[in-house]
């Protein structure tokens, strides 16, 4: 039997701190109340200090999700005839992609293998090539952590690239931000953008977007305004007002998830980025010894790409993807493949936020992974796997 609760160990949602489900599980306040008027004007400014942006950049707190937040990034930025070449490293830069056309522009896709990573020199040869043909790019844009193959992508001579030729660079961070290592000042990055639900160490439900002032004179500069409910313009007065402390409306804010991001933007700045990008490479080198131990393989190829924030696992030979169940049954939560070239052939299991300061949760998915693999396979070192876990999690001061 499934435990009411499981251990959700899915790349987001995730389990939150116990300070977040307090702040969270209050009687609805207004959006016009004092609390949520500073939690709303406090998370902004905490905003700018997590994603490392300088002061005249602008962060959007939105209802929604990460979808939205693409969404947003994409509908201010790109315009009919524009065209934007996107680091496409699996199904959520593809997602990118299709908004992208949508707005109207062409986009060069810079493709690869599943759990592989395009080069920066494929970028560059990208601005080249269009350079060539008289043509100019007006973004590139990457996935950070794209949360179908595991892999990371390096943000930084990316963002550097498009600085050096004139284009704006939008990272979506929505399964990284906050758990991988990211400096949109030092990078010169135009948009970071995000969700409530990951790394954060919230419930679903905002976008989270900061924009740098090229990028905000970028949405100034548009023939055509976008939709109303996306619009940059729409939302900046509201921002700047909650951030000033005043009581401000252009649509109604989920008042209960402000509460908690506050709650939670506080928590990570307590105990510093450093230390939380540290911990979240920490836990995530423990998992992977652990994997190797019960003889999974990840999906990304090469060592440099795996993301710190989930592993994505491809199943062992005699295995088939009833694991996922079978490891529900002993009351952990984790994803099945969402890249539709391998869907069938891997699995994926979150670790972000509060459940990597937990290493009674590690343990647990460790051997519920361990547990369901033995369903299917004679011989499994979950105790190995639990070995290394521990002692690569305890190996580094500041334990999980
Ligand atoms: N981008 C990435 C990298 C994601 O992992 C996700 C969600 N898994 C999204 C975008 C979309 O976010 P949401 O599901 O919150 O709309």
């Amino acid at each position: 039997m499934t435990p009411r609760h499981p251990l959700l160990m899915i790349p987001g949602p995730v389990e939150v701190s116990p300070s977040v489900r307090e702040a969270y599980s209050v009687r609805p306040p207004g959006h016009l109340v004092p609390e949520v008027i500073e939690a709303f004007g406090g998370s902004l400014e905490m905003m700018r200090r997590v994603w490392l942006a300088p002061s005249s950049a602008q962060p959007f707190i939105v209802p929604g999700s990460g979808t939205t937040a693409m969404d947003l990034a994409v509908w201010n930025l790109v315009e009919p005839g524009d065209v934007v070449v996107v680091v496409n490293t699996g199904y959520f830069s593809d997602r990118a992609v299709e908004m992208i056309r949508r707005a109207g522009a062409t986009v060069v896709d810079l493709t690869c293998v599943p759990g592989e990573v395009p080069n920066v020199s494929r970028a560059e040869g990208a601005f080249d090539d269009l350079e060539r043909a008289g043509k100019k790019a007006k973004a590139l844009f990457a996935t950070h952590v794209d949360t179908s193959t595991g892999v990371r992508v390096d943000p930084e001579p990316l963002a550097r690239l498009a600085r050096a030729r004139g284009a704006l660079s939008i990272f979506d961070g929505v399964c990284a931000t906050a758990g991988e290592r990211f400096a949109m000042e030092a990078w010169e990055a135009d948009v970071y953008l995000t969700a409530s639900q990951k790394a954060i160490g919230i419930p679903a439900g905002l976008g989270l977007l900061v924009a740098s002032e090229r990028a905000l004179a970028a949405r100034d500069a548009r023939k055509t305004p976008p939709p109303l409910s996306l619009d940059w313009n729409s939302w900046r007065t509201i921002m700047q007002a909650y951030e000033a402390r005043k009581p401000s409306y252009f649509a109604t804010p989920p008042t209960n998830l402000i509460l908690a991001l506050a709650v939670g933007l506080r928590e990570i700045l307590e105990e510093g980025l450093e230390a939380r990008v540290a911990r979240h490479a920490r836990v995530a080198g423990a998992l992977r010894a652990a994997w190797e131990k019960l003889e999974l393989r990840s999906v990304p190829a090469r060592p440099g790409i795996h993301a710190d924030t989930l592993s994505a696992l491809r199943f062992p030979g005699g295995v088939d993807a009833t694991l996922v169940a079978r490891i529900a049954e002993r009351g952990v939560v984790v994803a099945g493949g969402l890249h539709p070239r391998i869907r069938s052939e891997y699995f994926r299991v979150g670790h972000m936020g509060y459940a990597t300061t937990r290493i009674d949760f590690l343990m647990k998915t460790v051997e519920a992974v361990g547990a369901g693999l033995a369903t299917f396979l004679a011989r499994v070192d979950t105790d190995g796997a639990l070995a290394v876990l521990l002692e690569a999690v305890q190996a580094t001061p500041g334990s999980a």
